[in-house]
């Protein structure tokens, strides 16, 4: 049986889909104004191991992911500037919409080669923002038609007080709101945490599209609505986000999707919680950033961090460094040894495999599906280990089974062709000199019938 901790109702819940064998899932996807961090690619790395876990129970899945290539502001308050002119300036880019979408392409690219080194499946619909305006205007009008919204001089807005369930999700207390700019900026705002669903009368913006509001372009929060419903239905059995949705972007969603059609939007919200640095959230607003790239830079694989990322559960925040990183990458590659020593026995161990599956389906207990991992390889009594490390895998992912072509350099090489003459001439001290300082240098030696075997230490 599989458990989910749904930040509905704060509980983990038995996970039963609408639609039996199916589940439908929907993951908030990036702004391709800039390179994903890798504290975004660990929350993508979370919806990675729900989905191997839900096919590994049995379901079929569909999942959609969006792509936000424009309405996303640099602040909340419906207010700034759009975060994709803000990238054109930053890059001497002309203000063009061309030139607009050949960023968004960019970055998107590297977005999904990212997806690739990390082993994360693609999303079976990947949905551009700038893709679905119609759909968006479209749900927007259904949500007029209910009477939920009111014009100001920003655009139609959202009227929460309308909604009776619009602090469910958040636990919000709205009167503890700090008076915030979103009513100097937009003085006939009648509550705090109205939004906007379409944004008129700002000329200078890049892209804009007609609509029965006037010309102007969407709120960021009604693109996932759209094309979530779109694709999932009007209820989708599962919607996941970064922490930092609950209380804004997923209470916005649930309020304007339940008001166009009156039905459940979401039964299952799974949220990860943040990658960590120095103490505060990794954030692109905040400058320093890590990407894959920065990282393989400093010899540290894609691997390295999906393993780093596997150590804590989604719902923990989780410290990153490049100590802790180092640790990951250590002991992810002994990991590897050990488990290229094993030989295959062609049986699966079916305790382990069982304490593994628990693990797994208990909300994704990853750290605990380690520490089995960790206890099956090395259990010198255990059977069937490398059947078993096999199906563990296709949740992990982590290539634990492929054997490394490691590259030797020159002087590795030629040290262990000296050790070998010396074995020859029967100089053991001598050999075994040499063996320290292949050692010392990161390798070690395992003298086989074939002859010499070089490994990584
Ligand atoms: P963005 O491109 O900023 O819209 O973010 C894309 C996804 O990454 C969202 O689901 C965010 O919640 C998530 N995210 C942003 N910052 C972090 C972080 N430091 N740790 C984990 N996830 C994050
Ligand atoms: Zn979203």
């Amino acid at each position: 049986m599989l458990k989910l901790y749904n930040t509905l109702t704060r509980k983990k819940e038995e996970f039963k889909p609408l639609k039996k064998g199916h589940v439908g899932i929907y993951s908030c996807g990036p702004t391709v104004y800039w390179y994903q961090h890798i504290g975004n690619l660990r929350t993508y790395i979370f919806s990675d191991i729900l989905k191997r876990i839900l096919i590994y129970n049995g379901y079929k899945i569909k999942h959609v992911m969006n792509i936000t290539d424009v309405g996303h502001l640099t602040s909340d308050a419906d207010t700034g500037e759009d975060k994709m002119v803000k990238a054109l300036r930053r890059e001497g880019l002309p203000l063009t919409k061309e030139s607009m979408l050949k960023l968004a392409k960019k970055y998107t690219d590297v977005f999904k080669e990212d997806f690739k080194k990390l082993n994360i499946i693609e999303p079976n619909i990947w949905s551009k923002a700038t893709e679905h305006i119609k759909d968006m205007i479209e749900l927007i009008k259904k949500i007029e038609k209910n009477n939920y919204t009111y014009k100001t001089k920003v655009g139609l807005i959202f009227d929460t007080s309308k909604f009776e369930d619009y602090t469910k999700l958040g636990r919000l207390k709205l009167k503890e709101l700090k008076k915030g700019i979103r009513v100097k900026t937009d003085p006939k705002r009648k509550n705090l945490s109205d939004f906007a669903l379409w944004i008129t009368n700002q000329p200078k913006h890049l892209m804009q599209w007609l609509s029965p509001w006037g010309r102007g372009f969407p709120g960021w929060h009604i693109e996932c609505s759209a094309m979530s419903m779109k694709y999932l239905g009007n209820t989708i059995d599962i919607h996941t986000g970064g922490e930092e949705h609950i209380p804004v972007h997923h209470t916005n969603e649930i309020a304007q999707s339940e008001a166009a059609t009156g039905k459940k939007f979401v039964r299952y919200w799974l949220h990860a919680r943040w990658l960590i640095f120095k103490g505060e959230k990794m954030s692109k607003s905040k400058g320093e950033i890590y990407t894959i790239s920065a990282l393989e830079k400093k010899k540290y694989s894609s691997l390295d961090y999906r393993y780093f990322c596997l150590t804590a559960h989604y719902r923990t925040q989780l410290e990153f460094s490049y100590k802790n990183l180092s640790a990951a990458k250590n002991a992810y590659q002994r990991l590897k040894n050990f488990i290229s020593e094993i030989k295959n026995d062609k049986k699966i161990n079916r305790k382990y495999f069982k304490e593994f599956e628990e693990a797994i389906n208990d909300d994704l207990d990853m750290p605990k599906a380690l520490t089995i991992l960790w206890k099956l390889v090395r259990d010198k009594k255990a059977t069937g280990k490398i059947q078993t490390i096999k199906k563990i895998d296709q949740i992990f992912s982590l290539n634990l089974l492929k054997k490394e072509k490691i590259k030797i350099p020159e002087k590795i090489k030629k040290l262990v062709q000296e050790r070998e003459q010396e074995r020859k001439k029967k100089d053991f001290k001598k050999a075994d000199k040499i063996r320290e300082q292949i050692k010392k240098r990161g390798y070690i030696i395992e003298d086989t019938s074939k002859g010499p075997k070089i490994k990584k230490k």
